[in-house]
């Protein structure tokens, strides 16, 4: 538990944030895969960096204090972070995941961990009820996103791990797109929170890295075993520049945000612009629930072009904005989730779930907003008639 009032200050002070053996005001790049042994059995708190590596362990006691958790670790990916929290299962034991949830998500457990006899099912995490006729016995876990991904659905985290409580399950969240800044899930009773840091915490788009943190010392021993036994760590160069990037983590996303509410707002009032989803504007479904467990609606908008339109061209045409995957990062991206993000789900839950053609996905950065709103009005002119 942070010992500072404010998450602004643990941003930049928080875990082990200098170096007590030279003083250094940064945590050095251990930039070594093994250490000097005194005795045998006797070593000075590390021994092999799959285990434990200084830069990495600073990163691990940071990310654990921001969410409020008991133990931080730092995976490769995203994916490897994801990876590891379902390394807890066993054959038999079936997962639970929102209705559009993160696609790689859906891919490892629909490719490998399907192989492995781990099943899923798909429910709607944002319908309670729903939600409740999914879990019978051989349910363990519900995976969490909210917002999610990339209609911005938003889910109760409190209540839905209320009911999975109730029934013994564990209650997972994918805080990817909020960040400890904004929402932090373990407050909200979940028991484990993870990361794709190659977004939001790097910020930058130059890394590629996932977090996991867990409430309780139990759970925590277990995903210690699960990291050191199937080795998904970072190596230390990117534990550093992931601590570098946490440190500015509360300014960028106030730009970020602030950015995505003027624009959302813009194209709401954009006669060519069918449907907004962002959770930060006060129509938005999700709006109430979002706003109870989260300091805003983020930084994520999905948008849909009026019929007359070509949204395929809309990729072509920004000129300031770049369509690439990923999000997060200090420059503005879009992308197209039916082919890019979301291509891994098939087409029948894709349409079912509403990720239509027609559907932009658009991170927004923290270039000036007014620049921003021009680039994606011209796109939209550009996006002609088919
Ligand atoms: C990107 C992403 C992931 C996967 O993370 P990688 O770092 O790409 O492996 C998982 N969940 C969400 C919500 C993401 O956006």
């Amino acid at each position: 538990m942070s010992i500072y009032k404010s998450i602004d200050t643990s941003l930049i002070h928080g875990g082990i944030s200098m170096d007590e053996r030279t003083g250094a005001v940064n945590i050095p790049i251990y930039q070594t895969s093994t250490f000097k042994q005194d005795g045998i059995g006797r070593n000075r708190g590390y021994e092999y960096s799959r285990t434990q590596n200084p830069t990495r362990e600073a990163l691990e006691s940071l990310i654990a204090e921001l969410e409020e958790g008991r133990r931080g670790f730092a995976f490769g990916s995203g994916m490897a972070a994801i990876t590891a929290v379902l390394s807890l299962f066993k054959s038999g034991d079936r997962v639970l995941i929102s209705s559009n949830v993160y696609g790689g998500t859906f891919r490892v457990l629909d490719k490998v961990f399907s192989g492995f006899g781990i099943s899923y099912s798909i429910t709607d995490t944002s319908d309670e009820e729903a939600f409740k006729k999914e879990i019978t016995g051989d349910a363990k876990a519900v995976i969490i996103e909210s917002p999610a991904n990339p209609l911005l659905t938003v889910t109760d985290i409190e209540r839905i791990a209320r009911i999975a409580h109730e029934k013994g399950l564990l209650v997972i969240v994918d805080n990817t797109f909020m960040t400890p800044y904004l929402q932090r899930p373990l407050a909200l009773g979940a028991d484990a929170v993870l990361h794709s840091a190659t977004k939001y915490l790097g910020g930058h788009s130059d890394l590629v890295a996932g977090l996991v943190v867990v409430k309780d010392d139990e759970l925590a021993d277990r995903i210690a075993f699960i990291q050191n036994a199937t080795g998904g760590v970072p190596g230390p160069f990117d534990c550093f520049l992931l601590i570098r990037g946490i440190k500015t983590l509360g300014v960028r996303m106030d730009r970020h945000t602030a950015n995505a509410l003027k624009i959302a707002r813009f194209l709401k009032e954009h006669k060519d612009v069918k449907r907004v989803y962002y959770p930060g504007l006060e129509d938005d479904a999700g709006y109430e629930i979002n706003k109870k467990q989260a300091e805003n609606g983020g930084a994520m908008i999905s948008f849909e072009l009026s019929e007359e339109k070509d949204s395929r061209k809309f990729f072509e045409s920004v000129r300031l904005i770049m369509t690439a995957e990923s999000l997060g990062g200090v420059e503005s991206l879009v992308c197209h989730p039916a082919t890019m993000t979301h291509a891994s789900i098939p087409e029948d839950i894709r349409k079912k779930v509403g990720i239509t053609d027609g559907l932009i996905r658009l991170s927004v950065g923290i270039e000036d907003a007014d620049d921003l709103i021009k680039d994606i009005n011209n796109a939209i002119i550009e996006s002609g008639v088919k």
